[in-house]
């Protein structure tokens, strides 16, 4: 059994194949029930790009979790693994092909944004349990739909927010070109700015993607799946 917990903003722990897998690790960020310095046990954190609200804890988490290695796009990986006195554990790689980390299989894919370091992704994992696809920041675009054909995500975690990201309407449009089975939004109400509503998120999906499930989770909400491959 695969599970999400989400913790506000971008931040998921991911637990598939044993693997417990942190991406855009920002546990400090305002909804967030869990402090960076409680969590343990990591086997990975994966970063989408380098914007603070994203790198987050990322740092912090690396220096208390000796056996966790640091996922992300080359020069990110690097930067922040450095920050972490972390080098040996930086897996930097690159859009295109999958990865291979312990014994999963992490695409980076991209993401329209921008990025201080490196360029923005998203990332794709792929595990015995599911494929989850986690958008990073992005706006709408016409990739999602290779994504889709090519990866066949069983769960879609888009940002809603607006201003910064797709509000509800550009993310019920990716739903549709993306095709999961289960759609999360994140990156909303965080700040008054991401005026994005889950609830809105839902009935667009409901008319655009019907037969796509979407899961509004609340910060600290435990989400179990089993998507066999
Ligand atoms: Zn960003």
């Amino acid at each position: 059994m695969g599970y999400l917990v989400y913790y506000g903003h971008s931040a998921f722990e991911l637990g598939v194949d044993g693997k417990k897998i942190l991406i855009d690790p920002w546990l400090s960020n305002p909804l967030s029930p869990v402090k960076p310095e409680d969590v343990t046990g990591v086997d990975l954190v994966v970063l989408t790009h380098g914007h603070d609200d994203h790198v987050g804890d990322a740092v912090t988490i690396l220096r208390r979790n000796p056996g966790a290695k640091l996922v992300a796009i080359y020069e990110l990986a690097n930067h922040v693994a450095a920050k972490a006195r972390a080098e040996d554990r930086a897996v930097g790689g690159n859009m295109g092909g999958p990865m291979h980390v312990d014994g999963l299989r992490i695409a980076l894919v991209p993401a329209n944004h921008s990025s201080p370091i490196g360029a923005p992704t998203g990332v794709v994992i792929q595990s015995s349990e599911g494929t989850v696809y986690h958008a990073g920041d992005t706006g709408l675009m016409s990739e999602m739909q290779f994504i889709g054909e090519i990866y066949k995500p069983d769960i879609a975690l888009l940002p809603i927010g607006g201003h910064f990201t797709m509000d509800p309407v550009e993310a019920a449009k990716a739903v549709e070109l993306l095709k999961p089975k289960v759609a999360i939004p994140m990156h909303y109400a965080t700040f008054p700015v991401l005026y994005g509503k889950p609830e809105e998120f839902k009935r667009l999906v409901e008319e655009r993607a019907p037969g796509v499930e979407v899961v509004i989770l609340k910060p600290g909400e435990r989400y179990e799946f089993s998507f066999k491959h």
